[in-house]
């Protein structure tokens, strides 16, 4: 996917913030924070978005979700609280189609999911 940003920055191309990186995932820090810690992980694979999970990536996203926990514990978040966000779609204005996670932390989150 030469076009993808989140495969440019997975592929070095495109500098980041890393705060975690192995074979399969990178997680690095959002250009736009929306708190105090704002982490992305991605798989280094290509995977659009929810929608377009398949059999096949089970692994691969079994291992995101535990990077998440990994980068929530390494960002020192874990014991206050922090929420893991993905957004799909144009109604949940995802705006880079390379799935990703949210990590946020660092202050009281609003009570909403949105
Ligand atoms: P989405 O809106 O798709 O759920 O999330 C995309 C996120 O990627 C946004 O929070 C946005 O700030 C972040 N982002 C967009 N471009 C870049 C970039 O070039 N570098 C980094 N580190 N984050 C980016
Ligand atoms: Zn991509």
């Amino acid at each position: 996917m030469n076009d993808c940003l989140f495969c440019k920055i997975a592929a070095g191309e495109i500098p980041s913030t890393k705060v975690y990186e192995d074979d399969a995932a990178l997680a690095f820090r959002d250009i736009a924070p929306q708190a105090p810690v704002h982490v992305l992980v991605i798989p280094k694979k290509h995977i659009g978005g929810f929608s377009d999970i398949e059999g096949e990536d089970d692994a691969a996203l079994a291992h995101l979700w535990r990077v998440a926990a990994a980068v929530a514990k390494s960002e020192g978040i874990a014991q206050s609280g922090f929420r893991v966000v993905s957004n799909c779609g144009k109604d949940a204005q995802q705006t880079v189609s390379h799935l990703h996670l949210h990590v946020l932390g660092g202050r009281a989150l609003s009570g909403e999911m949105a």
